[in-house]
């Protein structure tokens, strides 16, 4: 395992006092965790079991002969237990909060689906979850608070400020500071101060040790990996696979919504982000903030991808040149995910879609002896309410009228 706090001048803790012990306390907790056999003994089988791990490495035929390029591969992520990568990382911070003698788990969220992991991970491992949410995204993920109810979470809706998800995390924090004793914040991406985006890397590492496995296996001589990146949790997951392979070429992809004007995107990595280096939410790293030193807002088209900052050692990475950072637009994203759908037959996220727009880009030039990987993040049917009306307006709004009318 590789740990660390900081990711050259990204990364850290700048919390509150209060919360700085309860940080030491999980990072003694989660080292010491993943140097027990017990632990690690369970959470594979947790892994194999309840998530449905080994998820395949897919080849992707179809599509790379339509591409007449490189071999296309799909690490299939959306083929988890709720259908996305965030399970991973929420099956093991609640096995970790058990082993730290935590009664309850309490976690933000935003588009909802770190919530429904959240919630999932803690019926099943017996845990009380609270999950905070901004009132504007309860109003507009209601899907995701029904399913989350459906564990047995509680879910808070954020009244306080814009009422989104960094009012969430806020209020979360306010929840945590409260009850250290019994509660556990379980942190969905890999951002956040340290040691969180340590152990999120580390829990989503059994993507990249997954899928490097699966390409040997098959003799893949891979070109590239590929994925999109919000906080960066299954960016890093898959790209640690792969970190220490030079030849290996580590591509991410970022919102790039509808323009390059402040709102209209979600890049704070690719090319005319405008973001900063600056401090939020307790570390530092490559922000979207206006000269007042605020978070600017954002747009995606997929709301995983919407937050502000990113991972501290995905910004570290772009800087050390080791990774490409690019972004997809909308329309290319939903472009790409229905081709993608009409010649593989395969749903992908919004959110993965955005690395499916980049596949479309790259594949062509690569040779056909080699190998790209693309991580299927999340499969798609959560967002029909997003897909539907854009690519069949009229049949939806009839859907929806017959079904409050019946
Ligand atoms: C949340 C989410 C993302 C973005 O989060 P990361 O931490 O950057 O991985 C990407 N894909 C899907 C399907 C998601 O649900």
């Amino acid at each position: 395992m590789r740990y660390s706090k900081t990711y050259g001048e990204f990364g850290g803790s700048y919390v509150p006092e209060l919360l700085q012990p309860a940080l030491d306390e999980l990072e003694s907790a989660f080292l010491d965790a993943m140097k027990d056999k017990s632990f690690t003994d369970e959470l594979e089988y947790l892994q194999k079991t309840f998530i449905g791990r080994p998820t395949p490495l897919y080849y992707a035929e179809n599509l790379t002969k339509a591409l007449g390029g490189a071999k296309i591969y799909f690490k299939c992520e959306g083929l988890a237990h709720t259908g996305a990568h965030k399970i991973n990382n929420a099956i093991g911070q609640c096995l970790l909060a058990k082993r730290m003698g935590k009664t309850k788990v309490v976690a933000e969220t935003g588009a909802g689906q770190h919530g429904v992991a959240t919630a999932s991970a803690a019926a099943k491992l017996g845990l009380g979850c609270d999950i905070y949410m901004g009132a504007i995204d309860v109003k507009r993920q209601h899907p995701n608070v029904l399913t989350m109810q459906m564990f047995g979470a509680n879910v808070v809706s954020v009244e306080s400020g814009n009422r989104g998800l960094a009012d969430a995390v806020d209020e979360a924090l306010n929840y945590w500071v409260k009850s250290l004793k019994d509660t556990h914040y379980l942190l969905g991406s890999a951002v956040g101060p340290a040691p969180f985006p340590a152990i999120v890397r580390e829990f989503q590492s059994v993507i990249g040790k997954e899928a490097n496995k699966q390409a040997k296996d098959a003799n893949l001589d891979v070109a590239a990996v590929i994925a999109a990146v919000g906080g960066g949790s299954n960016a890093m997951g898959i790209f640690s696979g792969f970190l220490d392979e030079e030849t290996v070429k580590l591509i991410g992809v970022e919102g790039g919504g509808t323009g390059d004007n402040v709102g209209e995107h979600a890049k704070r990595l690719a090319p005319n982000s405008g973001a900063v280096t600056g401090i939020h939410h307790g570390f530092k790293s490559k922000f979207l903030l206006d000269k007042d030193g605020n978070i600017e807002p954002t747009h995606s088209i997929s709301a995983g991808l919407d937050y502000p900052g990113v991972g501290p050692e995905l910004a570290y990475l772009q800087q050390t040149g080791r990774l490409t950072m690019t972004s997809a637009r909308d329309s290319e994203v939903t472009d790409a995910l229905a081709f993608i759908a009409k010649n593989e037959g395969i749903l992908f996220a919004l959110e993965s879609s955005h690395a499916l727009a980049e596949l479309l880009k790259v594949a062509p030039t690569i040779d056909k002896n080699k190998a790209v990987i693309v991580n299927m993040s999340g499969r798609g049917d959560k967002d029909i309410f997003i897909t539907a009306p854009i690519f069949n307006k009229k049949e939806w709004v009839e859907f929806l009228q017959n079904e409050i009318n019946s």
